[in-house]
């Protein structure tokens, strides 16, 4: 990954750059702005998008007031001990404090700007949360919400370049960086210099290689991530003498509808669903988390599994775009018996009953599920052939509570450096079973208004 030594001088200078324009290098600059700071976002794509647009745009946050409206009682605590939770204690306490601290705030003060409007998602608790804390535009998009941050930059007065994809950074031997070089789609280069550098360029999910040495198990898995992803925040951070964390750590799903590559909402799951394989067979806890279910349902006949549910939870599901658009698409079978939907996902009959018979039990069975809360599966049935995906990657840069990028092995941080979002070590340790959903976005946001604004303070 290529750094370059600083040249006498640059095409432009602005105090800060932000390379990326999803949600967290925008986040980062309306920070920014807000401190009356000048910044230059760099987005490589002709129109901002990234992995926030392909997002359901659901952001987990404590203590917002959206929650306090609705009578959700919430904490960073709380919210922390269902990180750590998943992520069995082995995701890095000073970034889950930080990002759990920021999360209510972030929330609040992004709906305080008049182009953005995030709403409590209720009715349902997604793996591992406890309380109702998913915060999402109406229609719960990451269209919206990408659209909605792309708006309220534009009227702060946030500078985008598109087009603007940024392949070397100027950096000098002790790890100053002084600029960045970007190239246009026609082959031109411009130098920009900068004060401060904002990494919010996502991880790796769209670099083969990558992932293929990173996460082998997720190599041959359809990414449905953004490809413009490429790994260079954490190529460029590790050259400047930053370094990375927990890169096997990754975003996966277990409920992709196959072939028609749509996001299966995991409600399915958490309200009464199940999931068979194509024999028939129950196969797991569908309720440990959607993210290790991705290796799980790889891990079937043909790589594949079935969705099975009822009317209820159709009607659940049509209160998604994603869910709509499977159905719109023929994705979703439905029958009026069970025989019916056995015959018409071609599935043995009896083995398919015993399975939808298990959603009846009042306690945990035998792959450690509790179906005591949730009704019994009954006629008219539904099915969706899923597979598993990888979404996005959560190792990255070290960094601290500031999210400064840290230098390897110890604690102070590089002079001059940030990352944030997808750039950055997440908060799900190590492994795919860490991540609880939200990471992503939670990530991106908090980081993002945490790096904006330490960055306005140290050129302001
Ligand atoms: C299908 C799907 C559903 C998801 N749903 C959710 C959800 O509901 N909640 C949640 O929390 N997370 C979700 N995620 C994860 C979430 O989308 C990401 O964690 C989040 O969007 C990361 O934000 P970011 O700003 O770091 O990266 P991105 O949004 O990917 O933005 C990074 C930007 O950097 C640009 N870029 C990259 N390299 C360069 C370069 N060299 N020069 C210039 N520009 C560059 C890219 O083009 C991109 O626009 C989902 C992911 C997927 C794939």
């Amino acid at each position: 990954m290529t750094l370059l030594t600083p040249p006498d001088a640059f095409d432009l200078h602005v105090p800060i750059v932000v390379v990326g324009a999803g949600a967290c290098g925008l986040t980062a600059a309306l920070a920014v702005r807000e401190a009356g700071v000048e910044v230059l976002v760099l987005e490589r794509d002709a129109s901002p998008s990234g992995s926030t647009a392909l997002s359901s745009g659901m952001i987990p946050a404590a203590g917002s007031m959206v929650q306090r409206r609705a009578g959700v009682e919430d904490s960073p605590a709380l919210l922390a001990k269902d990180i750590q939770g998943k992520a069995k204690g082995r995701a890095d306490p000073a970034i889950v404090g930080a990002v759990t601290a920021e999360s209510g705030p972030v929330i609040d003060w992004l709906n305080g700007h008049a182009d953005i409007d995030l709403h409590l998602v209720q009715g349902f608790l997604f793996p591992g949360h406890t309380v109702e804390r998913m915060h999402a535009p109406p229609d719960k998009t990451g269209i919206t919400l990408i659209a909605m941050l792309l708006a309220a930059a534009n009227r702060a007065g946030v500078d985008i370049a598109t087009d603007a994809h940024v392949t070397a950074l100027f950096a000098s031997a002790d790890g100053v960086v002084s600029g960045v070089r970007l190239t246009r789609p026609d082959g031109g280069v411009e130098d920009i210099g900068c004060d401060v550098l904002i990494l919010a360029c996502n991880g790796y999910g769209g670099n083969p290689a990558m992932v293929s040495r990173h996460i082998p198990e997720m190599a041959d898995a359809d990414y449905f991530g953004h490809t413009g992803n490429q790994g260079d925040a954490v190529n460029w951070g590790v050259a400047l003498g930053g370094e990375a964390r927990h890169m096997t750590a990754y975003q996966g799903h277990g409920s992709v509808a196959t072939p028609h590559g749509i996001l299966i909402t995991w409600a399915l799951m958490m309200e009464g669903g199940i999931q068979v394989n194509n024999r028939g067979e129950r196969f797991s806890n569908e309720h440990q988390g959607y993210s290790e279910q991705s290796v799980t349902v790889l891990a079937q006949p043909d790589r594949t599994a079935w969705n099975i549910y009822d009317a209820r939870l159709h009607a659940l599901g049509m209160t998604f775009e994603d869910y709509r658009n499977a159905e719109a698409q023929g994705a979703v079978r439905s029958a009026d018996t069970m025989e019916g939907l056995a015959a018409s996902i071609a599935v043995d009959a009896e083995r398919l009953k015993a399975a939808i018979a298990e959603t009846g039990g009042d306690g945990v069975d035998r792959f450690g599920r509790d179906f005591s809360r949730t009704a019994a599966l009954k006629a008219p049935f539904y099915a969706i052939k899923v597979t598993g995906a990888l979404f996005h990657t959560q190792g990255g840069l070290r960094i601290d509570g500031r999210a400064r990028v840290l230098r390897s092995g110890g604690d102070d941080p590089l002079p001059n450096l940030y990352a944030g979002g997808g750039a950055a070590c997440g908060v799900s340790g190590p492994e795919v079973s860490g991540y609880l959903s939200g990471n992503g976005l939670l990530t991106a946001v908090t980081l993002g208004r945490i790096a904006g604004r330490d960055a306005a303070e140290r050129v302001g």
